[in-house]
């Protein structure tokens, strides 16, 4: 297969991580005979930097040209750097939020998945976690609250504020089928999250999710509260296969339920249209502390390479062999800085590696 990626390599960490989820791709295409040819991208502050703005045409261009596009993580010291002395619309975060929107990311996919070699990073009981959990949060990116109209005005005399949160029945009905598909290629369940005892909004959510479920009789799924799911990602997590919710629900849900894995260096994601293209990225920011030190954690990035395999070339075998490698790597006891054992804990059979290391281990074991 011959797929054309683009690669922002961004700011920080950003061209750190990227250049070993690059070297894990090369050793799945010569490993399973495809061919990946890589389009460089500037967004962020290098691009600031390079042109004055974060984001130009050329590069949107770029990216809408590419099958998928892979990210490392953009900007820089929000309280140092001179990219945050600019107007906000100028700032590395505008280009991001700008690609977002020319490509129409509308499904945003985050993995909540506990390794058992991590265990140790999880806030829940032993008795919560049992042999660990595997799901996946899918949150609507570009409706509800944080898109609908908002004002502030004084109502006699008090001073009050308004936001509106409307979901059209299209806008539902794209995110469920997606929903479905992710579930058909994991265990088939699905949970849609509402609010449908207060919110009309929820209400049309729930119809729209029965609908779209009569297509997808091999998937089970069920309506939660999300009041309730909150609870349940704490309690019971092992019950979740995919979690399909509306926007501000799944924000807040989807970093409950990364907490609950441990490091942020090890959380992949992924954004989606109405096509098979999608934006990858670790859910990490570019990390300035330790930017240039090669010490970052490049596996959240591989890992999202492993979900553009997956979702936008239908590769599941490669994406497969990547976590497979992944998990290998973790039980021989390698680890990066951010996934070392805690004071008091063992360290016996650990090794710690660098960024360069981790990728080459991992390639090697793909
Ligand atoms: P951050 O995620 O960059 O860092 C938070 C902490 O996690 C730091 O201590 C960092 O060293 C550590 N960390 C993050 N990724 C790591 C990795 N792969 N390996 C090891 N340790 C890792 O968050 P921040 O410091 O709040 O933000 C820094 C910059 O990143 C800001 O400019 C912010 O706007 C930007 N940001 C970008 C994205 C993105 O590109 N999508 C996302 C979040 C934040």
């Amino acid at each position: 297969m011959e797929c054309q990626i683009g690669v922002i390599a961004g700011d920080g960490i950003g061209p750190e991580i990227v250049t070993e989820a690059r070297k894990v791709l090369d050793r799945v295409g010569s490993k399973y005979g495809h061919s990946f040819h890589y389009t460089d991208i500037l967004m962020g502050g290098c691009s600031i930097d390079a042109t004055g703005v974060p984001l130009t045409d050329e590069a949107i261009a770029a990216a809408k040209a590419s099958d998928a596009v892979l990210m490392g993580s953009i900007g820089g010291n929000t309280s140092t750097s001179p990219w945050y002395k600019l107007p906000p619309d100028k700032r590395p975060e505008a280009g991001l939020l700008k690609l977002r929107k020319s490509l129409n990311l509308f499904a945003n996919l985050r993995p909540a998945y506990l390794y058992e070699e991590l265990k140790a990073a999880c806030p829940l009981r032993d008795d919560i976690i049992g042999s660990g959990f595997d799901m996946m949060i899918m949150r609507e990116l570009t409706g509800g609250l944080y898109f609908g109209e908002r004002k502030t005005e004084t109502v006699d005399g008090v001073v009050t504020a308004t936001d509106t949160l409307t979901y059209s029945e299209t806008e539902i009905r794209r995110i469920a089928k997606r929903g479905f598909d992710i579930a058909m290629k994991r265990r088939k369940k699905v949970t849609s999250v509402d609010k449908a005892n207060v919110l009309d909004s929820s209400r049309l959510w729930r119809k729209i999710v029965e609908e779209v479920a009569k297509d997808y009789p091999e998937v089970t799924y069920e309506h939660m509260l999300v009041d309730n799911c909150a609870m349940q990602l704490v309690k019971d997590p092992k019950q979740f296969d995919v979690i399909l919710t509306e926007n501000m629900f799944g924000d807040i849900l989807s970093d409950e339920a990364s907490m609950v894995t441990g490091s942020i260096g090890m959380l992949s994601s992924a954004s989606l249209n109405d096509t098979k293209f999608g934006l990858y990225e670790p859910s990490g920011g570019s990390a300035p502390d330790i930017a240039g030190k090669g010490i970052a954690n490049p596996i959240a990035t591989i890992l999202s390479a492993a979900m553009m395999l997956r979702y936008s070339f239908d590769l599941d075998k490669e994406a497969d062999a990547i976590e497979s490698a992944v998990k290998q790597v973790l039980k021989e006891g390698y680890r990066t800085i951010d996934i070392m054992p805690q004071a008091g804990e063992s360290t016996e059979g650990i090794t710690k590696v660098g960024t360069a290391r981790m990728g080459d281990l991992i390639a090697e074991r793909v």
